[in-house]
């Protein structure tokens, strides 16, 4: 496969969280949503990233093979939203295959329709983020249509790829009983959903939204309590979901 130059927002390495063992993060530039609880959103347009080649990231990457091999670990490409740069995505992802290298997506789904199934098929696992379930909501909270992120997530079911699913939980925003329990019926329905992360609400981002002169609409919202938090996380075990 040829190199192709993308817009990389940043790298990470030793991340725990966005799949399993210890992975290597790219956060590629460019985002169709715009979540209010958004922690990047220097990501969200493409053209903030640095060009970047596939074949050079991928000569890094291959620098810690030994290191994903012994933390069963591997490489997420996060955002901003992965699916943006289809192509600079396949690169990457191929690269990593043929180092017999673990590969993950974190994406929210709403660009699924771009993604061809030889695509899909060279991605380990995909952290799906399902923001809220009330179609109103839904796009409340990011601006867009509910409905491709739904589709995407029956097609890779079909597929059987597994997915983890993922849902922020936000006070007043995401936390309607209706909004999460059409969330964990939805998730729970899927047969290749293998761990659900119900993830609090936290302002960590805050200052970037400032320092971007951008308005953030979350500034009065506080995190979640631990009771509404762990009765969430219930009502998605109730689903026979692994919580996490
Ligand atoms: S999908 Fe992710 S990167 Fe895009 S706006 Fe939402 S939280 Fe930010």
């Amino acid at each position: 496969m040829e190199d192709v130059m993308g817009y990389v927002h940043s790298v990470e390495t030793g991340g725990t969280v966005d799949g399993p063992g210890l992975r290597y993060i790219i956060f590629l530039s460019g985002c169709p949503l715009r979540c209010q609880y958004c922690h990047n959103p220097d990501t969200m347009k493409m053209k903030r990233g640095k060009m970047t080649s596939a074949y050079e990231l991928l000569k890094d990457i291959a620098t810690y093979r030994s290191y994903f091999e012994q933390g069963g670990g591997g490489i997420t490409v996060s955002g901003g939203e992965p699916l943006a740069q289809i192509e600079f995505l396949r690169v990457l992802l191929w690269g990593a295959k043929q180092m017999g290298i673990h590969t993950t997506i974190d994406t929210s789904g709403y660009l699924g329709k771009k993604a061809d199934d030889e695509l899909i098929d060279l991605i380990d696992l995909f952290l799906l983020d399902v923001k809220s379930w009330v179609p109103e909501t839904y796009k409340n909270v990011t601006g867009v249509e509910i409905a491709p992120t739904l589709e995407f997530a029956k097609r890779l079911q079909k597929m059987g790829k597994e997915v983890w699913g993922r849902f922020v939980l936000v006070p007043g925003l995401t936390d309607a009983p209706e909004n999460v329990e059409g969330v964990a019926k939805f998730v729970g329905s899927l047969d290749n959903v293998s761990r659900m992360d119900v993830l609090p609400f936290h302002k960590m981002g805050e200052h970037k939204w400032q320092q971007m002169g951008m308005s953030y609409q979350l500034n009065n919202t506080e995190p979640p309590t631990p009771e509404s938090l762990a009765h969430v996380q219930q009502v998605f075990k109730d689903q026979g979901l692994n919580v996490h």
